[in-house]
């Protein structure tokens, strides 16, 4: 029997209810205690009750159908020190909980994995210290880590969809909808700005979802002159074959070759100077983080929260902490570590404009 932690770390997104929801049934299902860490790391770091709370079966009753985090989430500089994550470790054996679940993104996750690797210094050193009892270093020996990938921006290796991904897609999509009729009655341009700083599948997909006219995305840079000329190219045909409305999609992380980054006042100003069309820019911004989650992240999420529950109650401190991911709609675990440093080589590839580098990482997936 188990007393199992939960937490919600960095950027919110649709889906990350759902997913504690399923943990906390899950857990109670199984036999376990379950504990919500509000407020992510920074919850763990304070530790008590008004932070960590043992939540029943009701507790969670409804959380289905709500978008963002019942439970909190925050960015914690504290835990990324060792004496933040001595205080975690304290906290955690004072509430006897001796598994965690984590849902968020590539540094939430990294977070945990190093929490788990310290963890025996850890206890070691609470015990030198005298700040726990030598029956609770006895039965806290070891950390089980479970992690689970919430982000809007399917921006994690390893795995199809990470939750929250397909509800932001949906959203901008209705976006542009509504912009769409906008921009036919008028017969405007619209530049959209999108979510998406290294991984360009929000952009993508809602370019292809909505017919939009041109998209730009980190993933496929070209010299300035090389998209000014291909989207004037393709708007100039659209707009000559009697379309009235123009939608070009920039994913926040679009960069050109020229190492410089590509602003939607940019685009605009191309659109402006050489097509001589009305253009509005629209930034969706948190609009795309907001609302309930579509069926797809309530399943997905539920079906994965209920394997991270698994996961932790099966592994042992020889096996690597797991992620949960969805490959070929099938749920599975991948080794956590791995799964992080693949996305963050991507990252920095992208970053350093080695593309390249970043699709066959992507490839070797
Ligand atoms: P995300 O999880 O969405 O990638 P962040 O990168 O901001 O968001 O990470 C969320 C939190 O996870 C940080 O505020 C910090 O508390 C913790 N964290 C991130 N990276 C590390 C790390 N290398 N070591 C310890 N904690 C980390």
């Amino acid at each position: 029997r188990k007393t199992i932690g939960v937490m919600t770390s960095g950027g919110d997104s649709p889906g990350m209810n759902p997913f504690v929801r399923a943990v906390v049934r899950a857990g109670i299902y199984k036999g376990c205690k379950v504990f919500c860490i509000h407020e992510g790391y920074e919850g763990l770091v304070r530790g008590g009750e008004k932070y960590i709370k043992e939540t029943q079966w009701h507790d969670v009753r409804g959380w289905l159908v709500e978008g963002g985090t019942n439970i909190g989430t925050a960015r914690c500089k504290e835990f990324r020190e060792r004496s933040g994550r001595l205080k975690a470790c304290k906290n955690m054996i004072d509430m006897g909980i001796d598994a965690l679940i984590v849902c968020g993104g590539d540094g939430s996750l990294t977070g945990a994995d190093r929490f788990r690797s310290e963890w025996p210094s850890l206890i070691e050193e609470l015990l030198q210290t005298e700040q726990i009892s030598q029956q609770q270093f006895n039965t806290h020996q070891n950390l089980n880590i479970c992690g689970a990938v919430g982000s809007i921006d399917n921006d994690m290796s390893s795995t199809d969809a990470t939750i929250g991904a397909f509800s932001s897609l949906d959203r901008i999509c209705r976006a542009i909808d509504y912009i769409d009729a906008t921009a036919n009655s008028h017969s405007r341009a619209f530049i959209v700005e999108v979510m998406g700083r290294h991984c360009g599948w929000l952009g993508l997909l809602a370019g292809l979802a909505t017919s939009a006219d041109y998209i730009l995305i980190p993933e496929k840079p070209a010299s300035s002159r090389e998209w000014q000329d291909q989207m004037c190219d393709i708007v100039g045909k659209h707009r000559a074959r009697g379309k009235r409305k123009t939608i070009v999609i920039v994913a926040e992380g679009a960069i050109s070759n020229d190492l410089s980054p590509i602003s939607c006042d940019q685009v605009k100003d191309v659109l402006v100077n050489r097509l001589g069309l009305d253009t509005r820019v629209t930034t969706l911004g948190h609009v795309q983080r907001g609302g309930t989650a579509v069926a797809f992240d309530r399943i997905y999420a539920t079906l994965q929260g209920v394997e991270a529950v698994n996961a932790v109650l099966e592994c042992d401190a020889d096996t690597p902490s797991p992620m949960i991911a969805i490959k070929e709609d099938q749920i599975t675990r991948v080794p956590l570590v791995d799964a992080v440093e693949l996305t963050q080589q991507v990252a920095k590839s992208i970053e350093s404009r080695n593309f390249k580098k970043a699709i066959s990482l992507r490839d070797s997936e």
